[in-house]
């Protein structure tokens, strides 16, 4: 046994639940089961009722296509998040992104799951900036891709390299944001028509995930979905 004393005994025992009872990651209130966030604040994750057929974002109840995929067409066949970017699935999103939180993944994964749309015979995930990588230790996309592999039961491949780190996008007018990211993945292999599902944690403007979905259909794979937890509204 550890030394009571020892502060780093405490704390892993607090870790472990054998000492401190667990408690919500995003609230701090005690919980009383094997679960990482308590109820309350799992009740005030932001949804949406009506959402783009398309990529997923919320809508005005009535219509079917948001703005943007009214005029443009998208790479990916479908894409769906658990909500918008913001409140508790916001710090959610944050847990798994630099906290590496597996058990908050699992509990995303879940709701993602649930929101497929699509075939889908694989999943894979948007890659990580090897710097990024290396330093972090971890990548939340590929921990998300893990888990919602999981949670649908099918198997969960790298399918994607990232090939150059991404471009400065802040200010920048968005044609010239999506041209910068033309070519910035391909396929780690070719593909014989099956449906890839990409997963990721936040969409933004669905460039990051177009140009997944670019990459894979041209290495051969079928039709691309996308799950994101979260979506952002608003400004990009
Ligand atoms: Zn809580
Ligand atoms: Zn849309």
């Amino acid at each position: 046994m550890w030394p009571s004393t020892s502060r780093a005994a405490r704390w892993l025992a607090g870790w472990a639940g054998l000492l401190f009872p667990p408690r919500c990651l995003v609230c701090g209130r005690e919980v009383g089961d094997l679960t990482p966030i308590c109820a309350s604040c799992w009740a005030e994750i932001p949804r949406w009722d009506t959402v783009c057929v398309v990529c997923g974002v919320g809508v005005e109840p009535g219509l079917d296509l948001c703005p943007e995929c009214a005029v443009e067409a998208r790479p990916f066949a479908w894409a769906r998040s658990v909500g918008p970017y913001e409140g508790v699935l916001r710090a959610l999103v944050l847990l798994v992104k630099y906290g590496g939180e597996r058990a908050v993944a699992k509990i995303l994964a879940r709701e993602m799951a649930e929101r497929v749309a699509g075939e889908v015979a694989i999943v894979t995930w948007v890659p990580a900036d090897p710097l990024r990588l290396r330093a972090r230790g971890f990548h939340g996309a590929e921990i998300l891709g893990q888990e919602v592999a999981r949670a649908l039961g099918i198997p969960a491949q790298a399918l994607l390299r990232k090939l150059s780190p991404s471009p400065e996008q802040v200010g920048r007018p968005r044609e010239e944001r999506l041209k910068a990211m033309h070519g910035l993945f391909s396929a780690t292999k070719k593909g014989r028509g099956q449906p890839v599902l990409v997963v990721d944690d936040v969409m933004t403007t669905g460039a990051t995930a177009g140009e997944a979905a670019r990459a894979l259909l041209a290495a051969g794979f079928g039709e691309v979905g996308v799950l994101t937890c979260a979506h952002t509204v608003g400004k990009e």
